[in-house]
């Protein structure tokens, strides 16, 4: 995958045994580099809690914050809370490793001296997202619900003028 500009690393090198703790704040160019998901702002908190241990490694990560989405009904700015826990099993990859890394299990290649965890949190970031996306009950934009409520009585006028025809049609005959 090719690298972003913006990321979350964990400096695995650098630090000693233990457990270290991360946070990384994450905005909407974050999300945007991936290009998939339209937001229109993003404020989230990512804390990493990383034990450093001999051979595996434990990665937990917290993500909490708010999306703001367009909403599916009205189109106007809709801000979702999100918060969701995760975690991941860090290891050496050996020589004839396949380096692709499993979901839950990130493998560090012999060259490595960071463990970039960003591809990981934005797929945590984007499940944790609602599939819809709208406003509660009576927030969305007032001018635009007065036209899809006209716009649907519209379409149920039309249908019953129609089915009133058919019936007339039926009668006349
Ligand atoms: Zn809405």
């Amino acid at each position: 995958m090719e690298q972003k500009k913006i990321q979350c690393k964990i400096p695995f090198q650098t630090i000693q045994e233990g457990t270290h703790e991360f946070t990384f704040i994450i905005k909407k160019s974050f999300i945007e580099q991936y290009e998939i998901e339209e937001v229109l702002d993003a404020n989230v908190t990512v804390t990493v809690v990383f034990q450093k241990k001999t051979r595996l490694h434990h990665v937990n990560y917290s993500i909490k914050g708010t999306i703001t989405v367009p909403c599916d009904r009205c189109l106007d700015d809709c801000v979702v809370e999100i918060e969701m826990q995760d975690s991941l099993i860090v290891t050496t990859a050996s020589d004839n490793q396949d380096s692709t890394d499993a979901d839950d299990i990130y493998y560090i290649k012999p060259n490595e001296t960071e463990i970039n965890i960003s591809n990981h949190i934005y797929e945590s970031i984007i499940l944790a997202l609602p599939l819809q996306r709208i406003h509660s009950e009576g927030m969305c934009n007032k001018e635009i619900e007065k036209h899809i409520l006209s716009n649907e009585h519209t379409k149920q006028k039309n249908n019953n003028e129609s089915i009133w025809d058919s019936l007339q049609n039926i009668f006349d005959n």
